[in-house]
């Protein structure tokens, strides 16, 4: 089946029990025993509730693993995932990781004595020179945020197995949509699906798709017994989300194509980081291993205060931390999600004060460019600022 077929008719979109056209919402945390001796498939709802199966077959069945799990959100999905290892375990990070995943495993994982490497994964010699005797895990996210640099996925994975690693792959850019890890070889995927999969900017939500069924039953008992279960009707609306996951995506890659090329000719833009442009560092490896460039681009203006005056002047642009969103998304790393980095540590990576991440929504291109050539005239009249 295909894979639009598959979000609708795959997954969960007919309530099998009734005929229902969305999966009910089981607003119940306990079910009836009718014989103690022959327990119901259900007994306390952060164990299991049919509402949040649902979603957690349906993720499953998209990433193409044996097992799907609903998390309160992103992070929560990330740190139960960490939860997976010990003290004196060492694991290999993407140096370009989350900025949550980077504070949960730098504070809290730290303490707990779980060693982390962050290396550039985007080079594979690099992750093989930083694996130790008590590395289990290479944690991967490709693109990485906000310039979009490309993991080779496979060649990542060929490593872990000939060190006997799991690969585990933040997968939140591009959905199972655009790119399948676990086809890739990985073993565990992770979703922020407050992103594009919830997609409508109102659900905040984590879900993690494991390969095997092992694997699966360790992660269970961590999702049981840590409990950090998303809620059924926050699953209600991450499964409502799945089912335009193509469109919205087809519709909002088309817009960032446009966009892109557009901003890479106005005078203004310094850079535009997409990996649909051909100039892009990872574009030909992104092809290979992925079907589409996703919705989320970078450009640089140069500096702060024309990326303040593009702010102040777009009239169809939601600004805030996010992305994924039905709405095109603005939004400032610098003092965003890259707040908490060094700016020596920052520039570095390409994240200067002129850098802006947009997240394509389903708009009419047209009207998104139009909109951002009159902030970029207004933006381009403003002086640089000499830094002192
Ligand atoms: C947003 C995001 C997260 C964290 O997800 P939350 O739902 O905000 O907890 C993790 N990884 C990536 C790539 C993200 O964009």
């Amino acid at each position: 089946m295909n894979f639009a077929t598959k979000l609708l008719h795959g997954t969960c979109g007919i309530d099998r029990e009734t005929g229902a056209s969305s999966i009910p919402i089981f607003q119940a945390s306990t079910f009836h025993q009718y014989d103690i001796d022959h327990p119901g498939q259900f007994d306390y709802a952060r164990s299991g509730n049919p509402t949040r199966q649902a979603l957690e077959e349906a993720i499953a069945v998209l990433e193409g693993g044996e097992r799907g799990f609903a998390f309160a959100s992103g992070m929560a999905a990330i740190s139960s995932v960490f939860l997976l290892f010990s003290s004196n375990d060492h694991i290999v990070v993407a140096e370009d990781v989350y900025g949550g995943t980077f504070r949960f495993l730098t504070t809290v994982l730290k303490r707990m004595e779980i060693e982390v490497t962050f290396v550039d994964t985007t080079n594979l010699q690099a992750i093989e020179k930083a694996i130790r005797p008590n590395t289990k895990a290479i944690y991967l996210e490709t693109p990485s945020n906000p310039t979009l640099k490309v993991t080779d996925v496979a060649g990542a994975t060929a490593i872990a197995k000939r060190h006997s690693l799991l690969t585990i792959v933040d997968n939140t850019f591009l959905t199972p949509y655009y790119q399948r890890p676990l086809e890739l070889g990985a073993d565990i995927v992770i979703h922020s699906a407050t992103k594009f999969i919830g997609g409508h900017s109102d659900v905040v939500a984590g879900l993690v798709v494991t390969k095997t069924e092992e694997i699966g039953n360790k992660l269970y008992a961590i999702q049981n017994g840590f409990g950090a279960i998303l809620g059924v009707q926050d699953c209600w609306l991450v499964m409502r989300g799945l089912k335009t996951l193509k469109t919205r995506l087809d519709q909002a890659t088309r817009n960032a194509v446009q966009i892109a090329d557009y901003l890479s000719q106005h005078p203004l833009v310094k850079h535009v980081y997409y990996t649909g442009l051909s100039s892009h560092k990872g574009h030909a490896l992104q092809n290979s291993q992925a079907s589409g460039h996703g919705a989320v681009l970078s450009f640089d203006l140069g500096g702060r205060e024309q990326v303040k005056a593009l702010f102040e002047n777009l009239k169809l642009a939601l600004v805030g931390v996010s992305l994924g969103g039905v709405e095109s998304i603005y939004s400032y790393p610098v003092q965003m999600s890259h707040a908490s980095m060094p700016k020596a540590e920052r520039e570095k990576r390409g994240i200067t004060d002129g850098l802006v991440r947009l997240s394509v929504g389903v708009e009419d291109a047209g009207d998104i460019i139009a909109d951002l050539a009159q902030a970029l005239q207004i933006a381009a009249s403003v002086k640089f600022k000499i830094e002192a």
